[in-house]
């Protein structure tokens, strides 16, 4: 059984099981529009590490997160390296804004905080696009900040400080998570972030021992937000003020 069939199969039933406004996407589509996706909609439970799809297969299924799940595409280098490119949460959607037709991935998705996502086929997301001028021109303005995001990340991973750039990703994570720590290793926060674990583990120390942050058995609890957003560097504010440009609807 591949990966996505087991993610499928263990769909989520039950009164306790979010709406599609748990994604912000889908919570801000007028109703009627809401109502071209929803027949399409599937619940599903994304276990941590899942990869959704890898380098060269053909994106089959979209996910639009919900909640704190979070999930990273990864660009993987020919020795195997994974560097994370940009990070999608309850804000957007994996795999949404491909073209038509076969549709290689030219990246890896992997669910890094683990929770739901409604997924929809590729191809009925695509057809919809086509009749409902609604529903294309919000994965078109998702496309854009999704572009941004990248763009950003680019210059943050040459030019900021690896611990400008972990509370970079930490914010990011929190943003998702609210109260609740966030399901992280300091060996993953690592892998994602392109440095060694000694590394991380170095800045990490520094953040708790400053009272910023809490880092438990797999986990991270945020303590002092105002602190982690005064040692990141400037690109999550800047990534975050063009979505409230684009889609003022989902940052408000
Ligand atoms: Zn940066």
């Amino acid at each position: 059984m591949t990966a996505i069939a087991r993610i499928v199969r263990s769909a989520v039933e039950g009164a306790a099981a979010p709406s599609p406004i748990a994604n912000r996407l889908l919570a801000a589509l007028r109703p009627d529009a809401l109502a071209e996706l929803s027949p399409h909609l599937v619940l599903v439970d994304l276990p941590q590490d899942a990869v959704l799809f890898d380098v060269g297969d053909d994106v089959e299924h979209t996910y639009l997160p919900c909640g704190p799940t979070q999930v990273s595409l990864l660009v993987v280098t020919s020795d195997g390296q994974e560097i994370e490119a940009a990070s999608i949460g309850f804000e957007g959607a994996v795999g949404g804004m491909v073209s038509a037709g076969f549709k290689p991935a030219y990246g890896r998705a992997v669910v890094r905080v683990a929770g739901h996502a409604f997924c929809l086929p590729t191809s009925r997301l695509e057809e919809i696009k086509t009749r409902s001028p609604v529903v294309a021109d919000l994965f078109d303005r998702y496309a854009d900040v999704f572009v941004a995001q990248m763009m950003q990340v680019v210059a943050c991973n040459a030019l900021h400080p690896i611990e400008q750039r972990a509370c970079r990703w930490l914010l990011f994570a929190h943003d998702r998570s609210g109260d609740v720590p966030i399901r992280l290793t300091q060996e993953t926060l690592a892998q994602l972030l392109g440095v060694q674990r000694t590394t991380i583990s170095a800045v990490a120390r520094g953040l708790q021992d400053a009272g910023i942050i809490h880092i438990g058995r797999g986990r991270v609890e945020v303590l002092d937000r105002p602190a982690l957003e005064k040692r990141a560097c400037e690109c999550h504010g800047a990534v975050e003020a063009h979505f409230r440009k684009i889609l003022p609807k989902i940052a408000d």
